[in-house]
């Protein structure tokens, strides 16, 4: 369904953010603003504070932020046209959903019937669990395991009997079409005659709950070592394998509280820590975390510690995910449990308390990494190469620049070399990575303050954020950056790719960043301006005198910074000292010719 903007617009000029966040947060006035205690992590005095000026909340904290559709889209877990349309159901707003082609009609039908049909199918196989004679061996099975009657109540656990045709039967008790039987992937069509057999036999069944607690999938676990392991319902309408996680609809509170969230690859592994108080888990199904699966997270938690077993399989997985963390900026640490244990044997013989303290002991990424490949390589002199060709993409990889100068020296030590040959090979890669893809850097894919030379850099980063703060919040500002074409000087391109959305606003009612977040892409962006748009930008009578010297500064830096890289090319060309050598020179003056659209 798409949302006309002026739609927007009006939703956003009707709606009161104070009114529509104090339903599910208390806030208490001080001074313009309002403050309370952040819904999107654990903290016991006010950091999340709501702007009825701008229309927009912002929290110190967390940095979460953004407007009243952001607000409830991330805390009720909703799609930006569901938070349209839960805000303007409040402000009596019609919204045409005449638009729905008839095609949509029918999606939308198929995925209610589907969740539906779930459902019966959950009870069916809750009832074979607690019921049948035929799952004698699976109840002994649950008791070995430890797992409580509670627990499986909690968690509807069922179970599929031994049987080719128990599903195909209850759908023909059922009465159901060919089609929604076949869509829900639980019976699969027969190759040699006509008919359908059942995809889960003589497995325990978890159905997988979505965070809307709809029941979108099943997971199977044989009870034995037959292959395979795992069974998961495929791709449906309502389930995709990159978008779920079991467990997250019960552990998101946890998480929250905690802000941390554990992830571990089974499901036993998950009712195990759940079951003994360690309830901010979730399980991957064994399958590759996402990108999507990460995002799902970062709604629930800052931080994520994967656990492992101690096994090449557990390290492999563990290597894999890693990338997608990383590029996904979420703060990650790996647990491996020690040698022969699995998270389930481990909070079972060890207790909650016991896990807690070996997680709190989680190796950052870099640790983990350069651990693994000291084992790999050992720490002969053509082994230690080996690790820092190893670990340069790595390195390359983290977007907090401050985090890898400190991982670099770390990893220099370590390996007895030299920090500045460490430094250049990183750099080497960083440079390669940008010309292949997007850095999801705060200083995306632009020169790093490190990079630019320590304190220098971060101080024209503190500039360049100081007056896209300004931009954003004076008409008379944006008028003169305009006229001097100030963003051409800036070095971070994150901060010019916004603030070229801000000059192009000209004289502007009611609030620009609220306005300027329903144009915004992606969720970073919009948090970065609400924590803007929170800066106290002073008396506006002395605005714009102090914008235009900060104006005067970012470009001054800026043209002397490239004279003195000419400087320093035409020394080394004749032979001189310099401090890095020509090539590495040369190409940082093309890269910075580029940004300035010399070329
Ligand atoms: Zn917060």
């Amino acid at each position: 369904m798409l949302i006309p903007q002026e739609k927007i617009s009006e939703i956003i000029n009707v709606s009161d953010i104070v009114d529509i966040i104090s339903e599910s947060v208390i806030l208490k006035k001080s001074g313009r603003n309002y403050f309370g205690l952040c819904p999107f992590h654990s903290e016991k005095s006010p950091s999340f504070s709501v702007s009825p000026e701008k229309q927009i909340f912002h929290c110190f904290g967390c940095s979460a932020g953004g407007n009243v559709f952001s607000f409830l889209m991330r805390h009720h877990g909703l799609s930006f046209p569901e938070a349209v349309k839960m805000a303007a159901r409040r402000y009596n707003i019609q919204v045409e959903t005449g638009q729905v082609s008839p095609e949509r009609q029918k999606q939308l039908a198929l995925r209610e019937g589907l969740f539906r049909l779930n459902n019966q199918v959950m009870e069916h196989y809750c009832g074979l669990l607690s019921n049948s004679p035929k799952a004698d061996m699976a109840r002994k099975y649950m008791k070995d395991r430890g797992i409580t009657s509670e627990t499986i109540e909690q968690f509807s656990l069922g179970f599929a009997q031994e049987s080719w045709d128990d599903m195909v039967s209850f759908f023909r008790r059922m009465k159901l079409s060919r089609s929604l039987a076949e869509q829900s992937g639980l019976v699969l069509a027969r190759e040699q005659k006509a008919g359908y057999y059942d995809r889960f036999r003589n497995r325990i069944i978890f159905p997988i709950v979505d965070i809307s607690m709809q029941v979108a999938g099943f997971g199977g676990r044989v009870m034995d070592d037959a292959m395979p392991k795992y069974l998961n319902s495929p791709e449906t309408p309502v389930y995709s394998k990159g978008r779920m996680l079991y467990g997250l609809h019960a552990a998101k509170q946890y998480c929250r509280q905690a802000d941390c969230v554990y992830i571990v690859e089974g499901y036993f592994d998950f009712l195990s820590l759940f079951q003994n108080g360690v309830r901010n888990t979730v399980a991957s199904l064994g399958t590759a975390l996402t990108s999507d699966h990460v995002r799902l997270l970062k709604g629930y938690a800052s931080r994520a510690v994967l656990v492992f077993d101690s096994d090449d399989a557990g390290i492999n997985a563990a290597k894999r995910s890693i990338a997608t963390f990383v590029t996904e900026g979420l703060d990650v640490r790996i647990l491996v449990l020690p040698r022969g244990q699995d998270p389930d044997s481990f909070v079972t013989s060890f207790g909650a308390q016991e896990f807690q303290g070996v997680a709190d002991e989680a190796m950052s990424v870099i640790d983990f990494l350069t651990e693994t490949a000291v084992t790999k390589f050992g720490s002969s002199v053509e082994g230690r190469i080996s690790i820092l060709d190893e670990m340069k993409g790595h390195l390359a990889s983290v977007e907090d620049s401050a985090a890898r100068s400190l991982y670099v020296r770390e990893l220099a030590q370590r390996l007895g070399i030299d920090e500045a040959a460490v430094l250049e090979k990183v750099r080497d890669t960083v440079a390669g990575l940008k010309t292949g893809r997007r850095m999801p850097a705060d200083i995306e894919g632009g020169r790093s303050p490190s990079q630019d030379g320590g304190d220098a850099g971060l101080e024209s980063y503190r500039r360049e954020r100081q007056m896209l703060a300004m931009l954003l919040q004076y008409s008379d500002v944006r008028a003169e950056a305009r006229n001097r074409c100030l963003l051409d000087y800036f070095y971070c391109e994150r901060f010019r790719r916004i603030g070229a959305i801000v000059i192009g606003f000209e004289e502007h009612e009611g609030s620009l960043a609220a306005d300027l977040m329903a144009v915004l892409e992606n969720d970073g962006d919009r948090e970065l301006v609400a924590s803007l748009a929170m800066m106290d930008g002073g008396q506006s009578d002395k605005v714009l005198d102090k914008s235009i010297f900060l104006m005067k500064r970012i470009v001054k830096v800026r043209n002397r910074n490239e004279n003195t890289l000419a400087n320093q090319i035409r020394r080394a060309e004749q032979g001189g000292d310099s401090q890095l050598p020509l090539d590495l020179l040369k190409k940082r003056q093309a890269e910075i010719r580029q940004l300035h659209g010399y070329e």
